[in-house]
């Protein structure tokens, strides 16, 4: 018998939809254009491309030369943080962000410290959220940038947004928001959110990886973050990336057309999960009480090593992740949980189980039968 393997990772990384590849696939065989060229070929290219970009700002309510294709959110982090720093920088050197975001921000702000900026790393509840009292106390005439994430990648939880935006704005400075784990789920517009830069992954929408885009409104004051052609309005040349620039706009066409279904559908999927663990007095989820994207649950397991848990889920075919991605592999416990004051042992006994519109109520009813019998037994 073919043995069951139930994916519960979509935090980590999504399978490519089949919709997504059907689009992708002229431009990984016939229409291989360069999309700069004036032949028939770029020409076919350049459209694929210009419609990619209509689809993301159609989803996320901003005109199409406010997107920039990226290669992954990582660099949209990057660039976002690291762009404004250079066209604000000599004026203004204080950037505010906060202990629960992902390391994209977080080591782009440790390397921005290096080179003489100051940073405020705020604080969060025990929920994992920030106060925007908070934010409003460490703003200072030398404030050049606050980047606040959109929704955590390790619990899910939410940040106060439209807050964080209107305080902003009242100050006049840039809100970058890492948007990676929320868009598909949240309803985003940049406007009424006035939300200035905001970051998108591909491969977490069912997109391919290496594929990211970041929302730059227009005016606002950001230097290339690489040199060379004109592509991406001179502001990130390099041959487009053609396919995954379509794989992209695809994913965020289905978001459009079924993004209240989905988050229904997986709504339901966590609540089953959690509902089928909370007689166990051993387990609670992290972020609970807050308003969190559907698709994950951070638990923790009392006085259990999260990782052994894995391994032994990944023996029943189950995929979950310890923490995020990025860390899972070292046992360092997690900046996240630790920030919403875990200790170190709860930290390290915490599990990210995180599910998609591929995942079924039996799939959730297999993975806490199995999850209940494994930590009967450590
Ligand atoms: N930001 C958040 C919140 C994420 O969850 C991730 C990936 O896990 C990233 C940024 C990085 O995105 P990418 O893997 O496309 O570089």
């Amino acid at each position: 018998m073919e043995k069951r393997l139930i994916y519960a990772d979509a935090a980590a990384t999504t399978r490519i939809s089949p919709y997504v590849l059907e689009k992708m696939m002229p431009y990984l065989t016939e229409q291989f254009g360069n999309a700069s060229a004036v032949h028939r070929i770029g020409r076919t290219a350049r459209t694929a491309i210009e419609e990619a970009r209509i689809h993301i700002a159609s989803a996320l309510s901003c005109k199409p030369d406010e997107i920039f294709f990226t290669g992954s959110g990582t660099e949209s982090d990057n660039w976002a943080l690291r762009g404004i720093c250079t066209e604000t920088g000599g004026r203004k050197n204080h950037i505010i962000t906060s202990s629960v975001e992902h390391h994209a921000v977080l080591h782009t702000c440790r390397y921005l410290e290096k080179q003489g900026y100051r940073v405020t790393y705020l604080p969060v509840n025990s929920s994992g959220k920030i106060n925007p009292d908070d934010l409003k106390k460490a703003i200072t005439t030398e404030t050049a940038l606050v980047s606040i994430m959109y929704a955590n990648n390790e619990t899910g939880v939410i940040q106060p947004v439209s807050d964080i935006g209107q305080i902003c704005k009242n100050h006049d400075i840039p809100f970058h928001t890492d948007a990676v784990q929320a868009v598909g789920y949240e309803k985003i517009d940049v406007n009424t959110r006035n939300i200035s830069l905001l970051s998108v992954s591909g491969h977490k929408l069912h997109a391919p990886k290496g594929i990211g885009a970041l929302f730059i409104r227009k005016d606002t004051p950001i230097s290339n973050l690489l040199f060379g052609g004109a592509q991406e309005n001179n502001m990130r040349p390099g041959t487009e990336n053609t396919a995954a620039i379509v794989g992209l706009g695809a994913a965020f066409e289905k978001i459009c057309s079924d993004h209240e279904e989905k988050t229904r559908y997986v709504e339901n999927l966590r609540n089953r999960f959690e509902k089928n663990l909370s007689e166990n007095k051993r387990i609670s989820v992290n972020g609970a009480c807050e308003k969190r994207i559907p698709g994950i649950s951070s638990i923790t397991v009392k006085n259990a090593d999260g990782e052994r848990i894995l391994l032994m889920l990944d023996l029943k075919g189950i995929c979950a992740s310890a923490g995020s991605a990025c860390t899972s592999g070292s046992s360092s416990p997690s900046h996240v949980l630790k920030a919403m004051g875990l200790s170190n042992q709860d930290a390290l006994s915490s599990i990210r189980f995180s599910f998609d519109d591929n995942n079924t109520c039996e799939d959730i009813d297999y993975i806490t039968e199995n999850l209940i019998n494994i930590i009967r037994k450590i």
